[in-house]
């Protein structure tokens, strides 16, 4: 048994783990992917800005270049694009003929021509924005987002006119920018995945101790009705098994066999049918049907034959039920409250007791009281008396009958009603049993 729980509760706590995981590590993911996106889209978007403003310069567009040729380091927002070793430039310009020959290498430079010689002009490639990567020397390459423009021959720009103009700009600082935030992303992921483990497992921890819980009261609430039903099934099983030995009797010769039977049957039905409200109230299936009906009325139905039973057990039960309002309740639950409380004072007070029934009214609250001069209930078990086959020792002992299983419906029916029920000494000796309600109350 301790092994199913062990394994229960362990493969339980691993799909947990394994959900919480699962569901960081996406979250992670999609997080770092946006940051990433986000951060190389608008660190190119500079680029492309650099792009334009040099495309409207060289056609005339904008305001003209002083030094159109010259390497440009300026950008639109005035920022000095920063100087990254081995790159020697930053923006140039390559202006070739139709025939794909380079026209400014005078401009250029020995030494920039010598690396953009490595350039081919693409007429394809015209109006777009494309990126280019050449090596500047043995050990480096240097990336560059590029832009080829054909200039009308009219242009007043007579170093362009008529020609393909391509405009390149080094991005290796953008680049480097680039990489350094992917590393520490991917760096901070593997830092929270670690920690996201720890989380999911004491989350997952603290996920499963209501699930434990709950597992553990299934266990025992089936155990117990188990047990329960096993004893009146045991006696009727030995009364019948009697009964087959003398098959020549009359029934009158073996009556109290069958009458032993016979409680023994009703006792398991009065179980069954705890058994399924509370199953049914844990599966919350059962469904409050409330009604407007008079308290006196309600309370009086229900009291009154308890006026002859009490009697026949030498028992004195008062009813105070002159209080008078209009409840919105469930009637057949309330009943069945009452039932049990009655029940309960009439089992527990010995032969000369007092039961007092009271019902209360106020402008907000309705209220139950039922007093009685038992046996009393001693402290430790005043919580306790509500929860499932509880039963105080000295009701066992003294064999009276029952499951433990009225109080706890009786909690569940006060709930459901939106009230509370508590218990509490009665002096000299015996228990109160209060519940209120409220009088105004909306049901689901
Ligand atoms: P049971 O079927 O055993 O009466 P209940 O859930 O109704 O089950 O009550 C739980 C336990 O609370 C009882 O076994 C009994 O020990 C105690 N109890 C309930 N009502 C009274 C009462 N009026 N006086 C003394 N003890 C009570």
């Amino acid at each position: 048994m301790k092994q199913l729980k062990n394994s229960f509760q362990k493969r339980q706590q691993l799909k947990l783990f394994g959900t919480f995981l699962i569901s960081f590590i996406l979250l992670f993911l999609v997080l770092g992917a946006i940051v990433g996106f986000l951060f190389q889209h608008s660190i190119y978007q500079n680029v492309n800005q650099s792009l334009q403003i040099q495309k409207e310069q060289i056609l005339g567009e904008g305001t003209p270049n002083r030094h159109p040729l010259k390497p440009q380091q300026r950008q639109k927002n005035g920022h000095q694009r920063p100087p990254i070793s081995g790159a020697p430039f930053q923006t140039n310009i390559i202006v070739f003929n139709a025939a794909g020959k380079v026209l400014n290498r005078d401009v250029l430079g020995a030494r920039n021509y010598q690396l953009f010689n490595q350039v081919k002009l693409n007429k394809n490639q015209l109006n777009q924005v494309t990126n280019l990567d050449f090596n500047t020397n043995q050990r480096t390459a240097s990336q560059f987002r590029t832009l080829l423009l054909k200039v009308s021959g009219k242009s007043s720009q007579r170093e362009y006119a008529g020609h393909y103009v391509l405009i390149l700009i080094n991005t290796d600082a953008e680049a480097l920018a680039i990489h350094s935030i992917f590393r520490s992303l991917f760096i901070t992921m593997i830092i929270f995945t670690l920690l996201a483990t720890l989380l999911a497992f004491w989350l997952s921890r603290i996920g499963m101790r209501p699930i434990i819980t709950a597992w553990h009261k299934q266990q025992e609430f089936s155990a117990n009705a188990a047990h329960e039903l096993r004893t009146p099934l045991a006696i009727i099983q030995n009364q019948l098994e009697y009964l087959l030995t003398k098959p020549h009797q009359p029934i009158l010769a073996e009556a109290e066999k069958i009458t032993i039977s016979l409680n023994e049957t009703s006792r398991m039905k009065a179980l069954t049918e705890q058994l399924l409200t509370l199953a049914r109230s844990d599966a919350d299936v059962l469904q409050l049907k409330p009604s407007q009906v008079g308290l006196k009325t309600l309370s009086e139905q229900v009291t009154t034959p308890y006026l002859e039973i009490a009697a026949s057990q030498h028992k004195s039960l008062r009813l105070e039920t002159q209080a008078t309002a209009l409840i919105t309740v469930d009637p057949d639950l309330i009943k069945q409250l009452i039932i049990i409380l009655l029940d309960n004072a009439v089992k527990y007070t010995p032969a000369g007791g007092t039961i007092i029934f009271t019902t209360l009214v106020s402008n907000d609250h309705w209220g139950i009281k039922v007093s009685d001069t038992g046996c009393g209930i001693p402290d430790g078990s005043k919580k306790q008396i509500f929860d499932r086959f509880y039963r105080v020792d000295s009701a066992r002992k003294k064999e009276q009958t029952g499951y433990g299983l009225g109080l706890s419906i009786a909690n569940w029916i006060t709930t459901q009603h939106h009230g509370k029920i508590n218990v509490v000494d009665n002096h000299p000796q015996g228990s109160i049993f209060r519940l209120t309600f409220p009088r105004r109350v909306h049901y689901r």
